[in-house]
């Protein structure tokens, strides 16, 4: 099932097919690590900018921004079809800058910060990284203990960091601390783009359990940033983040890679079907995680199609987040659920039909990430249904 959009946003989807076939990697080559989060890692690094450099050359990577900026200017349906196209064909097409920190930078940044900033995300300069959580502060974000402390012209900042994708690579932190120890703990959090090569900073690595280095814990020791680098009103940095946050919760993306994931394993049903007879009920999940896609589908759509309306999706960008990241996890069991114990074989043995055992392993981080399953469902409770706390 595929939703069809005006002509010309159907005649770009073809475009963005011809620029994929010609310019990604083999799809055996990208399928190895075909998640945002598993992208952040050296191995994939030099790949990932130097394809997101293309797109850039393109006007694509930034597409649906303003021209002023680096900008394409093009439509939010066509920047939906274009993320769909992308993330279907596992491409490395978008990053945090990309997607919260200059859309933020955006609405609150000042104009010195728009200018300097935004383009240089749009053009893959530079890699940014998030600056959120906390070893005590991750649901209960607004507990964040990290200080940043006015001392001149600079603010001091001291504290630590956890689970920080791609900290290892960033050049900059999109970095949320507490400039008033007093005020009530949403009251008294700002916003600050920090340079990662600062002294004080020390980055060490966290091992998820898929074997890999994504993510990692970052301290800082009095690391000075700039006054210039505060990011919109000082204390008022909560509402900022919450609305990034819901731009990190938007997207097509957890479906489109879905349904690729789902057509890749009735493929596979297909050529080996005795492990189909051993375990028939395969076939229903099969037709369930079909079904699961194309429903989620228009919950994603509907989040885009709020935003090409100039509204902030919020509870409905939770739903779209929750669901889609509860069916990758889903998807993940019915490939171990059909491959049986080849799904245990992993790495480089020849019996290995597909690396079913990553993919599974790789999804059960997606209901955590960018809030849990337990806090969205509390988002559309009560912001989404009106219901008390
Ligand atoms: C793959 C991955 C990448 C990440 N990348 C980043 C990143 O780049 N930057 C960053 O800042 N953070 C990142 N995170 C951190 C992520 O945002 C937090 O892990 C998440 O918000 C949960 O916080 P926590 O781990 O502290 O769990 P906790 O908040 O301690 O939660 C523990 C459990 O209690 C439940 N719970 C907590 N509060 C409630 C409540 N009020 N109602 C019901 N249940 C509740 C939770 O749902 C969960 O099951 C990443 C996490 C993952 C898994």
């Amino acid at each position: 099932m595929r939703f069809n959009h005006d002509v010309d946003v159907e005649s770009f989807r073809q475009e963005v097919r011809q620029f994929i076939n010609k310019e990604l990697a083999p799809e055996k080559e990208r399928l190895k690590s075909a998640s945002q989060e598993e992208r952040t890692n050296e191995e994939e690094y030099d790949y990932v900018m130097g394809f997101q450099q293309k797109l850039a050359k393109k006007g694509w990577l930034a597409m649906a921004w303003p021209e002023e900026y680096g900008g394409g200017g093009a439509s939010h349906m066509q920047q939906l079809v274009y993320n769909e196209e992308m993330s279907y064909a596992g491409a490395p097409h978008t990053s945090m800058g990309i997607w919260w920190v200059g859309p933020s930078l955006m609405l609150y940044g000042s104009d010195e910060q728009k200018n300097h900033y935004i383009p240089k995300i749009a053009n893959a300069d530079d890699w940014w990284c998030t600056l959120y959580s906390e070893p005590g502060a991750g649901s209960d974000l607004a507990a964040m203990q990290t200080r940043a402390t006015r001392d001149g012209d600079d603010y001091v900042i001291n504290g630590q960091k956890i689970w920080t994708s791609g900290g290892h690579l960033a050049d900059w932190g999109w970095l949320a601390a507490r400039t008033d120890p007093d005020a009530p703990k949403h009251k008294g959090i700002s916003m600050f783009m920090l340079d990662m090569k600062s002294p004080g900073i020390t980055v060490r690595p966290l091992i998820n359990m898929g074997e890999k280095h994504s993510f990692n814990e970052v301290f800082f020791e009095n690391v000075r940033v700039p006054a210039s680098q505060l990011v919109g009103e000082e204390n008022r940095g909560w509402y900022h983040l919450a609305v990034a946050l819901d731009f990190e919760r938007s997207g097509v993306g957890a479906y489109a890679n879905g349904r690729r994931a789902v057509e890749r394993l009735i493929e596979l049903a297909k050529e080996n079907y005795s492990l189909v007879e051993q375990r028939p009920s395969v076939r229903q999940q099969l037709a369930e995680r079909t079904i699961e896609v194309n429903t989620g589908t228009f919950l994603a759509y509907r989040v885009a199609s709020m935003q090409a309306q100039g509204m902030v999706p919020n509870h409905e960008a939770s739903a779209s987040k929750l669901f889609g990241s509860e069916l990758s996890q889903r998807i993940a069991s019915t490939g171990m659920h059909l491959l049986g114990q080849f799904g245990l074989l992993r790495g480089t043995s020849p019996r290995v039909i597909t690396d079913q055992g990553q993919s599974y392993l790789q999804a059960a981080s997606s209901t955590i990430a960018a809030g849990t399953s337990e806090i969205q469902r509390n988002i559309i409770a009560t912001r989404g249904l009106g219901l008390p706390r």
